[in-house]
């Protein structure tokens, strides 16, 4: 059986850990040409090597627009156009009360997490259009549906990543664009701690925590994984989601709804 991504092209940034890592594999296995945009280039070598004359590696920071260009032109130039854009690099920041955060950090959260998504979907736009049409899927987090979940200036940048997302569905509909988010609950990936600047092993030990206890509190009773938001990438990207454009899918073991009852 073709799988599911079969004769697809993607673009994943933020795609040489963590969750973006977890979706390459997936896309790859499913038949996709992936092109992994990130900025840590020797995770990204390694990559192409793993996956050689399928998977490319682009370096490219999100907040800058030639280079979100450069990695989507190279799609182009590598595969031949471009069918699936994951807006997904990231990072977290630390829990600070709104007085003691400096004008420029709220710039730099909102460059990254939402102008990077923004711009993403900018140079997308015609690549898709020579397809006739394609998927765009972002990922926002639980973050910014409430309160408490995250820092402040990164949870009111997810938040607006749901909205940006709902916007560019309605205005790229006539294009045959669908636009989508995630909502990732807590997931195990290095996020937590390598945002901070913390020792590789504090990031680890982080993830680590979450794989222990969020199974013991959320509904769910197992460890959010890079594998189970990719999953729902997938649904994402493929036709099986034809009718699925402008809303947000929720993947976090439903912590969300409340408490797991312990009787
Ligand atoms: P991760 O740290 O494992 O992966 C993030 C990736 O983004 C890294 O490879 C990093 O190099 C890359 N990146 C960071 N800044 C970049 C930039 N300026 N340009 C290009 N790439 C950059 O973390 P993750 O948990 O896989 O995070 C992926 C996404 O998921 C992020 O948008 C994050 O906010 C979101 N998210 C994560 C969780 C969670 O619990 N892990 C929950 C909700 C949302």
């Amino acid at each position: 059986m073709a799988g599911r991504l079969q004769g697809k092209v993607a673009v994943i940034t933020g795609g040489v850990s963590g969750i973006g890592l977890g979706t390459v594999e997936l896309f790859a296995a499913e038949g996709c040409q992936v092109v992994a945009a990130d900025i840590q280039d020797e995770k990204g070598r390694m990559l192409e090597q793993r996956f050689p004359g399928q998977v490319r590696y682009a370096h490219c920071d999100v907040t800058s627009e030639a280079e979100i260009a450069a990695a989507l032109g190279l799609a182009k130039s590598e595969f031949g156009g471009l069918d699936i854009l994951f807006n997904n690099a990231g990072i977290s920041d630390s829990m600070r009360l709104i007085p003691e955060i400096e004008a420029d950090r709220w710039s730099w959260i909102f460059d990254l997490l939402v102008r990077g998504p923004a711009l993403g979907m900018k140079h997308a736009m015609p690549l898709m259009l020579e397809r006739g049409g394609g998927s765009i899927i972002n990922t926002a987090s639980i973050a910014g549906l409430q309160a408490g979940w995250g820092p402040i200036a990164y949870s009111s940048a997810k938040a607006a990543v749901i909205h940006l997302s709902r916007c560019a569905a309605a205005q790229l509909s006539p294009q045959k664009i669908r636009v989508n988010a995630i909502c990732p609950g807590l997931i195990a990936t290095s996020i937590f701690g390598a945002s901070f600047g913390l020792p590789r092993e504090v990031a680890d030990q982080m993830a680590a925590r979450i794989v222990e206890h969020a199974p013991t509190v959320q509904p769910v009773p197992k460890a959010g994984m890079p594998e189970d938001i990719a999953q729902a990438a997938l649904y994402l990207a493929s036709d099986a989601s034809a009718f699925v454009s402008g809303t947000h899918i929720v993947v976090d073991g439903g912590i969300t709804v409340g408490a797991r009852h312990a009787w």
